[in-house]
């Protein structure tokens, strides 16, 4: 008995006080998230952060009423201090699986309708008079609609990540917690907000566990978010949005070796604009880049998922399709170099340019074979440019470059 009685004291958490550290907790997490926000003011998800300050505003308002309850007008304790909480925890919620992008607008508008009807049906039982211990039940309910979907969503989301689950878990806890709370509510007369008891103790010590798992598993799924739009940039050609020449290079390596191992053809182009310094010349630089941008999206648009291309110097493409022999190469090849000839752009659409392309296939046989394969298509796009351009060449080892 003594063992159940110490293991007791590890929770036996007194209500008022973790009703208090839950509001200082929140403003702590509200000051940490405002001070990442004016440091980072370059991130994309501005307005979700901004959301997410709020709920936590919110929130320990909500939860500095609750603190005072007794010594201030019930209609600010009870009614005001429940329906800030809600508001507060929806806000929460819904910030929290916006990064995650788990969530459509269809939910959110479900959750904003059960947030709303917990409000209003939380009120009307106060104002109708019904017992602190009926306030008590009607609370847990709500909050359990509130946290159940999104907790379901973390959960069973096939593609979440492990700290998901472990968010989500924490959420159905509080659900099962508050089950407990609310039977206790409708069935014992003498319960209310501050009484200490097992299930109480539980279930504030879950809301903090909550609160803390809330706030920081926000800050560093935003920070991984920021690392992705980071990595993305550093990866890709600022003007035509393709692969940079680096980025490129580092995944044509991987479809290399995957080649290598399956003894599996692949096909290189190298495709570079017919006569760019003319466009530059006549029209512009800015009309120049965007000849760019239109090459890049053409090939972007009719090449496969699985083939890459990258920009690999000031008006040259690169692109390497994995599992493709010579024929198909030069299809390819073709249809993009047709389409690009026929596709006028910009506002004079009597501006039309072409482009000439080399093309290499083999099965690649070493891993340094990407050098081989850029250096014999680069060879076979000159042989385009010689014998006429807007062409594509196969290459031709007789050919020889001066
Ligand atoms: P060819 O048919 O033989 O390929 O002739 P070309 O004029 O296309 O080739 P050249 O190598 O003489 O000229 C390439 C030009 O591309 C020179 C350079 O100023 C221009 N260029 C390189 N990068 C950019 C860019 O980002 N924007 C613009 N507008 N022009 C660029
Ligand atoms: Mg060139
Ligand atoms: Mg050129």
């Amino acid at each position: 008995m003594q063992f159940f009685d110490s293991l007791y004291n590890l929770i036996n958490i007194d209500v008022k006080t973790t009703i208090l550290i839950l509001f200082w907790g929140n403003l702590f997490f509200l000051m940490m998230a405002f001070a990442f926000l004016i440091s980072n003011t370059h991130i994309s998800e501005k307005e979700l952060f901004k959301k997410f300050i709020f709920s936590k505003l919110v929130q320990a308002l909500g939860w500095i009423a609750f603190a005072f309850r007794g010594q201030i007008p019930e209609i600010v304790s009870v009614n005001l201090g429940n329906s800030l909480l809600y508001f507060g925890f929806y806000l929460e919620s819904m910030a929290l699986i916006t990064i995650t992008k788990d969530i459509t607008s269809i939910i959110n508008r479900i959750q904003f309708g059960i947030m709303l009807a917990g409000v209003v049906t939380f009120n009307f039982i106060v104002i109708c008079g019904a017992s602190p211990s009926y306030w008590v039940g009607v609370a847990s309910v709500i909050i359990i609609s509130i946290y159940l979907i999104p907790a379901i969503a973390y959960v069973f989301n096939k593609n979440g990540s492990q700290f998901k689950r472990f968010l989500g878990s924490l959420q159905l806890m509080i659900c099962i917690a508050m089950v407990f709370r609310a039977t206790i509510g409708f069935m014992n007369k003498s319960v209310s907000l501050l009484s200490n008891n097992f299930v109480q103790s539980v279930t504030f010590l879950i809301f903090i566990f909550l609160m803390m798992i809330n706030s920081s598993g926000f800050m560093l799924m935003i920070y991984e978010s920021v690392n992705d739009q980071l990595k993305k940039l550093a990866n890709m050609d600022p003007l035509t949005h393709v692969k940079n020449r680096r980025n490129f290079m580092e995944t044509a390596s991987t479809y290399f070796s995957f080649c290598k191992r399956q003894n599996l053809p692949l096909s290189f182009l190298f495709i570079d604009i017919d006569y760019f310094k003319k466009i530059n010349d006549q029209f512009g630089h800015q009309v120049g880049d965007e000849a760019l941008i239109q090459t890049a999206e053409i090939i972007s648009k009719n090449i496969r998922e699985s083939d890459v291309c990258g920009r690999y110097g000031g008006e040259e493409f690169v692109v390497l399709l994995p599992d493709t022999d010579c024929q198909t190469g030069i299809e390819v090849g073709n249809r993009i170099r047709k389409i690009i000839e026929n596709t006028p752009f910009h506002e004079k659409d009597t501006i039309k340019f072409t482009v000439s392309i080399g093309l290499f296939s083999d099965i690649p046989k070493t891993d340094g074979d990407l050098d081989k394969f850029i250096a014999n298509s680069d060879n076979a796009m000159y042989k385009a440019k010689r014998t006429g351009r807007n062409r594509l060449c196969v290459y031709d080892p007789t050919f020889v470059t001066d």
